[in-house]
């Protein structure tokens, strides 16, 4: 049998299965809802090519090109108001759809699940617009960008870090017709925490049916200084607001209780990438250049490759640019350089959320309004100060 990456390294990026010559990796899904290979050892030829493309198991090699950073704003403000930050994506992709390319990107299908799609016009762009918070799923992506590459056809692949990585190892050589964007990823949330959560959020909002939209990064509320918040709306026109701060999901994900347990230790971040480039939320541009901040989103791009920036230069006009340090770049940023780390309670968190327990999870959040003996106590301490410093 090969001998595959560990449950806790596993990222679940596919390559070991695309690359199966004899189709025989299922990717499954396991307890917490993350995918992962399973190999079928009576048709396994033991060619041990899996292994060889895995990303973890293998040494991905990064750009020579030390990378270049600024903040980036599109100048078309209605897709800048759609996206997650400035817009960045969808400017880059707009141009490799004018050249008669594809777009492979992450997008919701009815019941929210989150999937990559092959997008091939601009009016399809808005379903891959914005960050969607739960580990997509690749399905056979890997192959059919293979496919259009070896037809000369252009391709944008854009997703998590290690699905980058995954990509290029599974492809085993450079194709000057495909364009990789990663972006900083805090972690990837486990997919049965997110239906949980969807189906808790519509019973709170609307009796348990569904939403027909999810806007996880809705600027109605900003941008700025995190004040985005998540959208969800109903069929009868109700639209309910959370803000990230507050939102029960934002905070399970921010805090490091939901998230694949791999991304506890991502080999894939850092300021040199396999990627052409690399975007985010630029936070902290409110310090470095408020002019650059107007509470509407901009992006941090990490422009990684020659490739790259041959792109940025032909789409330069559609854009406001400035150029930062990767210092300036990372410093709100921690995820661009160090991975998240699971909280110890990270797998009962997830049980009881499998268990259908996700209102539970809210008591972890409550923080205790002092009892009367610690508010007299304070206020004792707060007398006993001043009258030691005779005030
Ligand atoms: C799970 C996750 C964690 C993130 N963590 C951070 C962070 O810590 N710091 C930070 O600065 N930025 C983070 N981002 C990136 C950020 O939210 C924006 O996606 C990024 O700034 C791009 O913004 P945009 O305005 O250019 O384009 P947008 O229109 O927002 O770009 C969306 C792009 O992201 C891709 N995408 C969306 N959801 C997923 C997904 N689940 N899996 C794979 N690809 C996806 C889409 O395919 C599309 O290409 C994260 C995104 C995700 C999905």
């Amino acid at each position: 049998m090969p001998n595959l990456a560990n449950l806790t390294q596993c990222t679940g990026c596919t390559a070991c299965s695309a690359v199966c010559p004899k189709q025989c990796i299922e990717m499954k899904k396991d307890a917490e809802g993350f995918l992962h290979p399973f190999v079928n050892s009576d048709q396994c030829i033991q060619c041990h090519l899996c292994e060889k493309v895995c990303p973890v198991l293998s040494d991905c090699s990064v750009n020579k090109v030390i990378p270049s950073a600024c903040a980036v704003i599109s100048k078309d403000e209605s897709i800048r108001l759609d996206s997650s930050s400035g817009g960045f994506f969808s400017e880059l992709s707009t141009k490799i759809l004018e050249d008669n390319g594809y777009i492979y990107g992450a997008a919701y299908n009815e019941l929210f699940e989150v999937h990559h799609i092959c997008v091939d016009n601009v009016n399809d762009l808005s379903k891959l617009r914005g960050a969607k918070y739960s580990q997509s799923n690749l399905g056979d992506t890997f192959i059919d960008i293979k496919t259009k590459l070896d037809q000369n056809i252009k391709v944008l692949f854009s997703g998590t870090p290690c699905q980058v990585a995954g990509l290029k190892s599974y492809l085993r050589k450079e194709y000057d017709n495909l364009i990789c964007v990663d972006f900083v990823c805090h972690g990837v949330p486990s997919p049965m925490a997110w239906k949980e959560y969807i189906k808790y959020r519509s019973e709170l909002d609307n009796q348990g049916e569904l939403p027909v939209s999810i806007n996880l990064r809705s600027k109605d509320t900003g941008w700025s200084k995190y004040t985005y918040s998540n959208l969800f709306e109903y069929k009868n026109g109700k639209k309910q607001y959370n803000s990230s701060s507050d939102s029960l999901f934002m905070k399970l994900f921010v805090g490091d209780y939901i998230n694949r347990l791999s991304c506890s230790d991502c080999k894939f971040k850092g300021y040199s990438r396999v990627s052409d480039f690399t975007i985010g939320d630029f936070w902290g541009i409110w310090d470095i250049d408020p002019v650059m901040d107007d509470n509407k989103g901009t992006s941090v791009v990490l422009v990684q490759s020659e490739k790259g920036k041959k792109l940025l230069d032909e789409i330069k006009n559609n854009l406001i640019i400035k150029e930062v340090t990767l210092e300036q770049a990372s410093q709100q940023n921690p995820s661009m350089l160090v991975s998240s780390s699971a909280k110890p309670n990270r797998s009962e968190v997830l049980e009881m959320i499998r268990d259908g327990r996700i209102s539970e999870c809210e008591k972890m959040f409550v923080v205790k309004a002092p009892s009367f003996t610690q508010k007299i106590k304070g206020k004792l301490s707060r007398l006993m100060h001043k009258v030691r410093n005779h005030e």
